[in-house]
């Protein structure tokens, strides 16, 4: 199959690249222009576990290729994707359809044959209809079918995730469609991975209906922690006791600082949103999205009251700042509440982070960058650790409290213990939930 695949950022990137390793002809398409330049010096743009091997590798076979010629790379494709941006609207929550329509509109002037035009970007009900309008109005001759195809994938664990995927969702009512959405994924459907079949509102009503559902469960969790905070019960525990039940399962159980990160939060807001245009209010996902909130803003009175009341003049090392590990992502991670805070309160703030000193520098303004932890910690009065980075997880906690000025540590991902941190020599430790 050809594919043309028109953004190229951390969905179309990945998604290109995986197809074009399932045999497929792919170009991935960008309007950034720095961006395709990378790409044909065989770099890649973005930090993602294992892609800029699969990427050479298929450059190489002479399957993936780059471009910002959206023409050139939509004429004879059998599939054109469309993997741009859908980012919260400004002023209100919706998604801002801005770039799917405009990439629509692009594709319609360059079709020259039948193709499916298949939305991945995460979209509201509705809008893959909207997609074929705006086709059949800038090319009324075109010959073109829709399909929905929302992208389930995680980044840090992209690759795997594209090639064995708990399910593929394709909505479609065209019959043709169908035909060629299952010669594209044939090599998932042929490892027996499902492939769900729907139509375009049902697809485009799953994606937001599981991102909401996993935010919840993460704020669940987090809610309960709390609630062990006032109790004196311990928020792992409860978690593996909960986890251990089939029926809820043990993923999305970690309390920590809230979630963040590139969909959840814009995605929970869109579905609030749609559910306030159809008189059906989501009251569940609108809690949630306020809990998360509070939830970011009570790690700021954690820390604070780790420094006695006050960070002002305090040496705080940061570890971590990507919204998770294992991505250079910053997209409303916590770490963009939590920071400016304590910048804000005075505090003179170290970061350390394997992947997000890039996209960090500009959004983390007043903080000092440091490329270790022993030395973000030197002299400082306490260590606050935002994202599980391996790095992290394993840290010579003695050697870390000989270097700091009063040895404290807020562990926002309850890596370590109250125990393990004291017998390390820590005067103070604080955790999450217990
Ligand atoms: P991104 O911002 O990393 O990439 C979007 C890219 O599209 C940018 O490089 C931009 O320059 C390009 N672009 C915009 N308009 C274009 C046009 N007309 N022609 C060519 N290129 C154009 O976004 P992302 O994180 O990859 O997300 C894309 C979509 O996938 C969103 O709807 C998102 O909700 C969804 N999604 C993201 C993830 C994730 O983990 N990032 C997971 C599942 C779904």
């Amino acid at each position: 199959m050809k594919i043309a695949m028109i953004g190229t950022g951390y969905v179309g990137l990945v998604s290109g690249v995986c197809f074009s390793d399932f045999g497929h002809e792919v170009v991935c398409v960008d309007k950034n222009p720095e961006k395709i330049e990378m790409l044909l010096k065989g770099e890649v743009p973005i930090y993602e576990p294992g892609l800029d091997a699969l990427l050479a590798k298929n450059v190489e076979a002479g399957r993936l290729s780059f471009s910002t010629d959206l023409k050139s790379a939509v004429a004879g494709a059998d599939a054109v994707f469309i993997a741009v941006g859908t980012p919260t609207r400004r002023g209100d929550g919706h998604a801002d359809l801005t770039y799917v329509m405009a990439a629509a509109e692009e594709i319609a002037n360059a079709l020259t044959g039948y193709a499916v035009i298949v939305t991945k970007s995460t979209v509201p009900v509705g809008t893959n209809r909207q997609v074929k309008q705006t086709i059949r109005k800038a090319n009324p001759n075109a010959e073109f079918d829709v399909a929905s195809n929302p992208e389930f994938l995680r980044e840090g664990a992209a690759i795997d995730d594209f090639m064995r995927p708990d399910r593929v969702v394709v909505g479609t009512t065209s019959e043709k469609a169908e035909a060629v959405m299952g010669e594209i994924y044939r090599p998932l459907f042929l490892r027996e991975f499902p492939i769900l079949y729907t139509d375009l509102e049902t697809a485009e009503m799953i994606k937001y209906a599981a991102n909401a559902f996993l935010a919840t469960k993460i704020t669940f969790i987090n809610e309960i922690a709390r609630l062990c905070e006032k109790t004196g019960a311990d928020i792992k525990q409860v978690s593996r006791g909960m986890g251990l039940d089939g029926r809820i399962g043990n993923k999305f159980l970690h309390a920590g600082p809230g979630y963040g990160g590139s969909c959840f939060p814009k995605d929970t807001a869109a579905l609030a949103r749609i559910g306030q245009d159809y008189s059906c209010p989501m009251e569940i996902v609108e809690t949630v999205i306020k809990v998360n909130d509070d939830i970011k803003r009570r790690m700021i009175e954690k820390v604070v009251d780790l420094c006695g009341g006050s960070v002002n003049g305090k040496t705080i090392a940061v570890f971590g700042v990507t919204f998770k590990p294992n991505t250079d992502d910053m997209r409303e991670a916590p770490a963009l509440t939590i920071v400016p805070a304590l910048v804000g309160g005075g505090a003179k703030v170290r970061v350390v982070d394997p992947q997000g000193q890039r996209e960090g520098e500009a959004l983390l303004p007043g903080v000092q960058w440091v490329d270790d932890a022993y030395k973000a910690a030197a002299k400082a009065d306490c260590v606050v650790i935002l994202t599980e980075w391996n790095e992290f997880r394993a840290l010579d906690l003695k050697k870390l409290a000989k270097k700091m000025e009063t040895p404290r540590m807020a562990d926002l991902r309850n890596i370590y213990s109250d125990k393990d941190a004291k017998q390390a020599g820590f005067e103070a430790y604080v955790g999450v939930g217990r």
